[in-house]
């Protein structure tokens, strides 16, 4: 296949369920997709519904603001109250519910909260704005690292001394370990994300099968790479291999991209971090390197906060481990929707529990009458 429509093809997808179906014969398979877009692409395209009842699929962590600890954005919101910062966030973080309040409750309160759509916007801000601080809130996985880490270089380049970036980074590969390692569920092959691999390569997941004997698919997010993916999974399953297989080939390659890990790290080193619903993960965040600390938030800007607390009707935590499904919180489309949030998995466009009610294929039924 080689154009974007082949991968919209719903015959050819139907094709792949019966194939699918063959070969999973009697057994009980669970699959997981790591990425949140492929739990959007899997809810939008209707991806469960061709598949047989025997094979059941979880969505994982990799939802990079659903995984955020609450005390990351209890510091942030803390930061938006001084009166000389800036903040500056790509949407989504905006309306996620910390233990007290959002940045949404505090613009409406005067805090200055600037949405940006890249780091370039946060630079000019900073710029714009020399007498104040202004804090980038660093979200993201692999692939969203690169750009933060070039606009610190930028920074550094121009001899900026009021750009910040408040680094909650995370690392995709010690997360699926430590979901294996956790030995809450047990995981029969994961769907492995699409974007992150195309920075990180296929080979950060070789320790998966290695180790643990759980195949592990790089799939794009057309339902015809998610059906392919599914089918490669099932095929390794019912055959006992465990190997990384790649259906994404079109924009991954083993050794993924080399000279965006090399920005990456040259700026960021690994570090211990916190993961909602998961806890610490040793290794599995990215902290600023030494040489550019100055651009540190947390290093360089003194906040207060008091102890974070989570929601305790919201089970986010446990959705985000793959033990729970949306449908098993009882606030789920009643007192959390998409525009009233009560967790962050609600919230992210790649959020669980967004993509369960954006896509209504699985919202309870609601009473006759
Ligand atoms: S529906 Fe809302 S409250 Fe329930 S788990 Fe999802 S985000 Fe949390």
């Amino acid at each position: 296949m080689k154009y974007l429509d082949e991968f919209r093809n719903k015959a050819a997808a139907k094709r792949l369920a019966s194939r699918i179906s063959s070969e999973v014969g009697e057994g009980e398979v669970t699959l997981m997709e790591v990425c949140g877009t492929h739990t959007m692409a899997v809810h939008r395209y209707g991806i469960k519904g061709l598949l047989p009842p025997n094979i059941r699929l979880l969505s994982g962590p990799g939802c990079p603001v659903c995984v955020t600890s609450n005390r990351y954005i209890d510091k942030a919101i803390a930061y938006s109250k001084q009166s000389d910062v800036i903040l500056t966030t790509f949407g989504d973080m905006v309306k996620v519910p910390g233990s007290r309040s959002s940045l949404a409750r505090e613009m409406s309160r005067g805090a200055d909260v600037r949405i940006v759509y890249s780091t370039t916007d946060a630079l000019k801000i900073a710029r714009d704005n020399t007498e104040r601080k202004v804090i980038f809130l660093g979200v993201g996985f692999e692939t969203t690292v690169p750009t933060v880490a070039t606009s610190i270089l930028e920074a550094d380049r121009m001899g900026m001394k009021n750009y910040f970036v408040l680094s909650a980074h995370k690392l995709i590969p010690p997360a699926m370990k430590a979901l294996l390692d956790g030995g809450e569920l047990k995981i029969d092959g994961f769907i492995c994300p699409g974007h992150v691999s195309t920075i990180t390569g296929t080979q950060v997941y070789e320790f998966i099968p290695r180790n643990y004997r759980v195949p592990c698919v790089v799939a794009g997010f057309e339902p015809v790479d998610i059906m392919q993916a599914i089918y490669t999974l099932v095929q390794q399953i019912t055959r006992g291999i465990a190997e990384v297989a790649n259906q994404y080939r079109r924009a991954v390659r083993k050794e993924g991209n080399p000279k965006a890990r090399e920005v990456i790290y040259e700026v960021f080193e690994p570090s211990d971090s916190d993961w909602r619903g998961i806890g610490v993960i040793p290794q599995s965040g990215l902290m600023i390197r030494q040489r550019y600390r100055k651009y540190d938030a947390e290093a360089n800007i003194d906040v207060e906060i008091e102890p974070s607390a989570e929601n305790p009707r919201c089970i986010c935590g446990a959705i985000l481990r793959g033990v729970k499904e949306p449908l098993e919180c009882t606030l789920f489309g009643s007192l959390c929707t998409p525009e009233h949030p009560k967790g962050a998995c609600m919230v992210s466009s790649e959020g669980t529990c967004a993509a369960y009610y954006n896509y209504g294929r699985q919202m309870p039924k609601k009473p006759e009458g």
